[in-house]
């Protein structure tokens, strides 16, 4: 049997029909190769914002269902127009949207999760040689409603079908070369990584490195496919290889420093000390499909015998989370609501800082010698993270990449004494 290979092609890479071209050739040299194919694709360029902004021209707040409808369209014209070119250099095509093929989803809008793919219609298809290119971004429910699975979802809709068709690989196509040990924007001597690890890449997706929706490497890891992030205009460099992180040598502690720019802060003040008010406050989130980040309860103080409950969210969850705690407010006893949105989380990723110390206090003193005020730590067993002034961020984040040596190909041991800033 021939191996699958799935290609996910992302917006820059389809923005206009010459590119369209080239992804097209990129497609064919790997059918080529000898191997079955099946192409997922993203909206052209910025269609997806520009659909956005139609609709919030038309109403603050359009409802999630006419959304999904509406942003679901971006990548039906590019699995169109895809298909074509591919035609067009003689080779069998096929399009398929997600109701089409059967990419399943739960019954939420706007970011809802993939629980099934059927695959029979897919692989018919590659058994007749046909190459499969299918919309990314976009389910469909077990009553036919269109759903989308929330910004970047079609690094997702590429694994879960890599992993529903038992793909060989799945290769991510960006603009480009590969995951970076930081965003070569803020640092340009960051260094492209040959390897990453899920584990690494998941904590680096999540900290705000915006290379790879979190959710694609989710499933990557749950079904061990391995993934390729990759240009598709330089097919020269492999890129960088995601693989679980038993396949790895962990010679260095850090892999790479992020910081995530749309986070606010809130702080509930003055709870009142006593089971329950964690619960109710974060359930009440839950319920309106809020995702919290970072958590901290302070210690009670004796006299009044409250806490403060400060968390963070994502900065478009602000309005509804608001409007959560406007109701909650009086219900659960807290004084006061404080709001900060000129934060950033700055966060070191690595699955090497197991077991070595003084990873967490270096990161400390590094913000401390350039007097960045931390305001909130979390850690993982492989990420920490701080928030720090917005500000601060890009100050931050350099002299991080420095000091855990990520500027070198030649990554060093940084077991003995990590270098002064
Ligand atoms: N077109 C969608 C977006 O811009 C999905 C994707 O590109 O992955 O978010
Ligand atoms: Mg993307």
């Amino acid at each position: 049997m021939k191996k699958i290979i799935v290609q996910k092609f992302g917006g820059t890479s389809v923005a206009d029909t010459e590119k369209i071209k080239n992804v097209a050739k990129v497609v064919i040299r790997e059918k080529e190769n000898g191997n079955d194919v099946v192409v997922v694709v993203s909206a052209m360029g910025h269609t997806t914002d520009h659909l956005v902004k139609m609709a919030k021209s038309l109403t603050p707040n359009p409802s999630s269902r006419e959304m999904d409808m509406l942003l679901s369209t971006g990548e039906c014209v590019s699995i169109a127009l895809l298909t074509m070119a591919i035609q067009a250099q003689g080779y069998d095509a096929i399009s398929f949207n997600a109701m089409q093929v059967g990419i399943m989803t739960e019954n939420i809008h706007s970011k809802a999760r993939i629980v099934d793919i059927r695959t029979e219609k897919l692989r018919k298809n590659l058994e007749e040689g046909k190459i499969i290119v299918v919309a990314g971004f976009q389910g469909v429910t077990e009553d036919g409603e269109i759903t989308t699975l929330g910004r970047g979802g079609s690094d997702t809709s590429a694994v879960a079908l890599a992993a529903a068709l038992n793909a060989e690989r799945c290769d991510i196509y960006t603009d480009v070369e590969g995951v970076y040990t930081t965003d070569p924007r803020v640092v340009p001597n960051a260094s492209k990584l040959d390897e990453v690890s899920y584990e690494e890449m998941l904590e680096l997706a999540h900290a705000g490195a915006n290379v790879l929706h979190p959710r694609s490497v989710e499933t990557a890891k749950q079904f061990a496919v391995p993934m390729r992030v990759r240009s598709s205009f330089n097919l020269d460099d492999m890129g960088t290889l995601i693989v679980g992180v038993e396949k790895m040598e962990l010679y260095r502690p850090v892999a790479g420093v992020a910081a995530d720019l749309s986070q606010a802060r809130i702080v509930v003040c003055d709870v009142p000390d006593k089971p329950g008010v964690a619960a109710g406050l974060f359930s009440a989130m839950a319920n309106e499909n809020i995702s919290v980040d970072m958590i901290i309860q302070s210690y009670a103080r004796k006299i009044s015998n409250t806490n403060d409950i400060a968390f963070t969210i994502d900065t478009a969850d602000l309005p509804k989370t608001l409007s959560v705690l406007d109701k909650l407010k009086d219900v659960i006893g807290a004084s006061d609501i404080k709001v900060d949105d000129e934060i950033a989380k700055v966060s070191i990723v690595g699955a090497g800082m197991i077991d070595r110390p003084g990873i967490a206090s270096t990161m400390f003193e590094t913000l401390a010698t350039l007097n960045i005020n931390i305001k909130m730590i979390s850690t993982s067993e492989i990420k920490i993270s701080c928030l720090v002034d917005k500000s601060d961020a890009q100050k931050a984040v350099k002299a991080l990449h420095t000091v855990f040596n990520l500027e070198s190909d030649v990554i060093a041991d940084v077991k003995g004494d990590l270098p002064d800033v």
